[in-house]
């Protein structure tokens, strides 16, 4: 508590109960003194933040969007809290692709799936009993942990491929999954999404289904919690454009509260009129420009693009004798760090020989200690640089 003047501020105590600095904040401000303080080369390979540049069809998409906000006849004000439904359609049309029955009322355009991890835990009550299944983004977490309620993370390792069962007997209130996961990169298949829908139907729960890798999901992999068609009973779904189209600076994404929740489908719109002023029209048109038939194309050659520099990083660490978890559907590689050492401080020795910034996995949750992270989301140069300074390095 501190004194302002006369009046007594009420902070909130549950920051506290956070680390002192967020994971990312904390690894970004390390790569820009090293940057500053020195001449050395860093390659950034611990923030997964995406380098490359928008798609033509995206910028060409806002440019003509940008020209009618500057134009009298065109002009638009606020946005629809909910999203315009021109995008919100094409993401309904885009789930039936993969077999989800999603309608266009059942989406809510967001700017992005971090804010909405947190802020969907206000159309609940107080004091929840929330499961995260751990390593994991801790972002919804920490969110959980700021309003109040009580977080349990859910530990899972090597052995349990990285995704443990459900823990019976125990009921939560939310369950976050995040599939393919952030930062393990394992991909639930049906058979496990259905045991933790099942699960969540006979305790009451709520899954909060974290989906912003979804894209790049191949094989027979859900795209969607909602391929279960149970899912629709007892599931939310945040998703994101930020890594499949590169908007982690335009700020897009999108939440879907099935119909069959229709309470929290309501409470949603109600939530979007009293704490949301909408998604720039400039950014919901670039969003709309990929579900083109040229535009899906560009998504998907990006993607590859991307698992491409995963596959060339494994290769580097393979020749170093390092244990990395061998997924397909993730810009992640998550690897082992050698015996004897911690994630904390092999990182900072991997970032001292080679100037390669990896993020420790025990930014992810205990379950993350004894591991460490790369992210593909890189340029080509970068990752053949980076992959050259491992394969030379004895650990
Ligand atoms: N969910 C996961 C699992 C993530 O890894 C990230 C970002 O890295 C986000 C959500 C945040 O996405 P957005 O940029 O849409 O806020």
């Amino acid at each position: 508590m501190k004194f302002i003047g006369v009046k007594l501020m009420k902070y909130n105590q549950n920051f506290s109960l956070l680390e002192q600095n967020y994971i990312f904040t904390k690894l970004k401000e390390k790569v820009s003194q090293l940057r500053a303080n020195s001449k050395l080369d860093v390659i950034d390979l611990g923030i997964g933040d995406v380098k490359l540049p928008l798609f033509n069809c995206v910028v060409s998409a806002m440019k003509t969007a940008s020209e009618e906000l500057g134009n009298a006849d065109t002009f638009k004000g606020y946005p629809p809290s909910e999203g315009y439904y021109f995008l919100r359609e094409k993401i309904a049309n885009e789930y039936k692709n993969f077999r989800a029955d999603i309608s266009a009322d059942e989406v809510f355009i967001t700017d992005g799936a971090k804010g909405q991890l947190g802020s969907i835990t206000e159309l609940f009550g107080a004091n929840l009993e929330v499961l995260f299944l751990s390593p994991c983004y801790v972002a919804g977490a920490e969110a959980n942990v700021l309003r109040g309620n009580k977080v349990t993370f859910l530990t899972a390792s090597e052995k349990d491929g990285f995704f443990p069962s459900p823990p019976y007997g125990k009921t939560f209130d939310l369950i976050y999954i995040c599939s393919p996961n952030n930062p393990t990169g394992e991909t639930m298949d049906e058979n496990l999404l259905s045991v933790w829908v099942e699960y969540a139907l006979n305790s009451g729960s709520v899954i909060i289904f974290d989906g912003a890798y979804s894209s790049f999901i191949s094989g027979d992999y859900p795209k969607s919690i909602f391929c279960l068609p149970n899912a629709r009973k007892c599931a939310i779904e945040i998703n994101s454009f930020s890594k499949s189209l590169g908007f982690t600076g335009v700020r897009c994404g999108y939440t879907i509260i099935p119909n069959e929740l229709f309470e929290l489908n309501k409470l949603m719109k109600r939530w979007l009129g009293c704490r949301f002023n909408g998604v720039s029209y400039v950014s919901q048109r670039g969003a709309e420009a990929i579900f083109s038939k040229s535009g899906r194309e560009e998504v998907k050659k990006r993607i590859n693009f991307y698992k491409t520099n995963a596959e060339i990083l494994k290769i580097a660490l393979k020749s170093v004798n390092l244990w990395y978890n061998n997924t397909v559907c993730s810009p992640y590689v998550f690897a082992k760090v050698p015996n004897g050492t911690t994630s904390t401080d092999f990182c900072e020795l991997l970032l001292e020989k080679t100037q390669v910034v990896a993020t420790p996995g025990n930014g992810f949750g205990l379950g993350g200690e004894g591991y460490f992270r790369l992210s593909a989301l890189a340029t080509r140069d970068e990752v053949l640089k980076a992959s050259d300074r491992i394969s030379s390095f004895k650990f």
